[in-house]
């Protein structure tokens, strides 16, 4: 048997009527950017998460950039966040011209520890993104708290947890600025590449929207410098049919996520865990095994796909050295990276594919 770590052609086979249906009236209709599907979508998106405005653009890293922009970002600004993150969250840092200071983690959550924020807040200092990372919300009453008492702005790097709560809330909510990623593996995924800024202050959702495209208030006219990172209507229109089936694909994720956590208990093995208040969507199941490589090489062999999320944590990545951190600065992140294993979880897979992931791990322990 194989199991595969991901497989998004079993989604088009499963709606490839729906699909095709999309992908000829877009065609037809011959608009291909902002047009009625980006509105509708947008619109959508914010009444989904309950957030006021949603804005469409390029991808995640586009959305974290351009908020960054939209809040006054300036070369030598600090923002706040952590190490064990996807690359994107640092570029977009980065492209804007700030220094990103990475904080270290929660040991059970794998989120950034609000208890290690303060001491790091500088008069340089000008905002905070947690990730909600693998799908499970930051501690964000702490997080807010703190940006409130330092007046620092909060983005959300909500990429991997469309659909995720804290306190009955979804996150991307919570600050003054959510970001989302489309791209096609997250939660929810276009056929391309996407993503999405949400906000609650209309002066920032106007932002965005000229941020986007030229800075154009009307066509041709650029009332600010403005950037091009629009979402097309193709994969505005498959989004907005794929946000109905979101949180069906995010309780099959907990299923499958409930299957392995029973099936592996009593092995040496970390498995994930969500604060009481937190609604984990899964984005990934990330286990914590000791012999790390023996155990992929072994589940491989078995057929079972895996991924490391992430292998180096971003301050030891080559392309961040200018940043002078060195090994043992975060400790909890650099321990985490070097056991983390993330098993296969998403809607499509099989129940008696879950099974056979789990047969082969207690296989490798015996
Ligand atoms: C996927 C991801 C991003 C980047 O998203 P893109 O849409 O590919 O730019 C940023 N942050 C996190 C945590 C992600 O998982």
């Amino acid at each position: 048997m194989k199991v595969p770590f991901g497989d998004l052609s079993r989604q088009y086979k499963k709606y490839k009527k729906e699909f095709d249906n999309i992908i000829s009236s877009v065609f037809a209709n011959g608009n291909f950017i902002l047009g009625e599907n980006v509105t509708r979508f947008e619109n959508n998106f914010s009444n989904y998460l309950g957030a006021k405005y949603a804005v469409g653009v390029g991808s995640a890293t586009e959305a974290l950039f351009l908020a960054l922009k939209a809040i006054g970002i300036k070369n030598g600004d600090e923002v706040i966040t952590v190490a064990n993150t996807a690359v994107p969250t640092v570029s977009a840092i980065d492209f804007a011209g700030a220094k990103p200071v990475f904080i270290d983690i929660e040991e059970t959550s794998y989120n950034i520890n609000p208890k290690r924020i303060e001491n790091r807040i500088t008069l340089k200092t000008k905002a905070i993104i947690p990730v909600h990372l693998y799908g499970n919300p930051c501690n964000m009453d702490s997080i807010i708290q703190i940006a409130q008492k330092y007046d620092l702005k909060v983005i959300e790097d909500s990429a991997q947890a469309h659909g995720a709560q804290y306190k009955g809330k979804k996150v991307g909510t919570f600050g003054d600025f959510g970001a989302f990623s489309f791209y096609p593996s997250k939660n929810l995924g276009a056929n391309g590449d996407a993503g999405m800024v949400v906000t609650n202050n209309e002066e920032f959702a106007k932002k965005i929207k000229l941020l986007r495209n030229y800075g154009f208030e009307d066509r041709y006219k650029s009332i600010i410098r403005g950037f091009n990172s629009r979402l097309d209507e193709i994969q505005a229109a498959l989004l907005d049919f794929k946000l109905t089936k979101l949180d069906e694909w995010n309780l099959k994720r907990k299923q499958i996520s409930d299957m392995y956590s029973k099936g592996l208990k009593g092995l040496p093995i970390i498995l994930p865990s969500a604060a009481p208040e937190n609604k984990h969507v899964f984005h990934l199941y990330v286990i914590r095994v000791k012999q790390r490589e023996k155990f992929m090489k072994f589940i491989s062999d078995e057929g079972v796909g895996t991924i490391i999320h992430y292998p180096i944590p971003i301050h030891l990545q080559p392309a961040y050295k200018y940043l002078n951190y060195k090994k043992g600065f975060l400790p909890v992140t650099e321990k985490v990276a070097e056991e983390i294993v993330s098993l296969p979880i998403f809607p499509d897979l099989e129940d008696n594919e879950v099974e056979y992931v789990i047969k082969s791990i207690k296989k490798f322990f015996n």
